[in-house]
């Protein structure tokens, strides 16, 4: 996998000061998308050992509330084999701090994986289910509302996966 870009202080992708990381590779192509250089999934740089290991460790620092995962489209089938042993590791590392990711994809809280089928993998659930928040649904232009906290239009959903793996109901996050 390649990534797009890291940023070290993020107050815009989640709650607090976080570490984002923008993975390469979409293929939803949102009308008007933030991001359309991160489509490619050649783009960027890889996903190396010593970039993780960077990370690993400045999720260390005190201030630093969690990591987001952006794109790109992390949810992507090979992202998702590239992203899971990364983000297994910062869980057991970090138990305390939050993991937030971004998709295009929709969520389907009655099975605990994405409604389009053929994009899970053998482990959408186990990486989703490490997730504490998850912002889904694609980028709609139409439904763009600037006044939305952490999240580009109203059919993008807010959801806390903890609470809905439990309940297998949508549990919004923020309204
Ligand atoms: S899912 Fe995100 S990165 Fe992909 S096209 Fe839509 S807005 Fe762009």
């Amino acid at each position: 996998m390649n990534y797009a870009t890291i940023k070290w202080t993020d107050i815009a992708n989640g709650e607090g000061v976080r570490i984002s990381l923008f993975v390469s590779g979409c293929t939803h192509r949102c009308k008007n998308c933030f991001n359309q250089i991160a489509w490619d999934f050649d783009y960027g740089m890889a996903f190396d050992e010593p970039t993780q290991e960077k990370i690993l460790k400045e999720l260390g620092s005190g201030f630093i509330a969690g990591l987001s995962l952006l794109g790109g489209e992390p949810l992507e089938p090979q992202n998702q084999r590239a992203l899971y042993p990364f983000v297994k590791k910062v869980k057991e590392s970090y138990p305390n701090k939050t993991i937030w990711c971004y998709t295009g994809f929709v969520f389907d809280e009655k099975t605990g994986d994405l409604r389009a089928k053929d994009k899970n993998t053998e482990i959408t659930k186990e990486l989703i289910s490490l997730f504490d928040v998850l912002i889904d649904g694609p980028y709609v232009e139409e439904l763009k509302d600037i006044r939305l906290k952490f999240r580009g239009s109203s059919n993008q959903r807010v959801i806390d996966v903890q609470k809905t793996l439990k309940s297998k109901n949508c549990e919004l996050y923020l309204e």
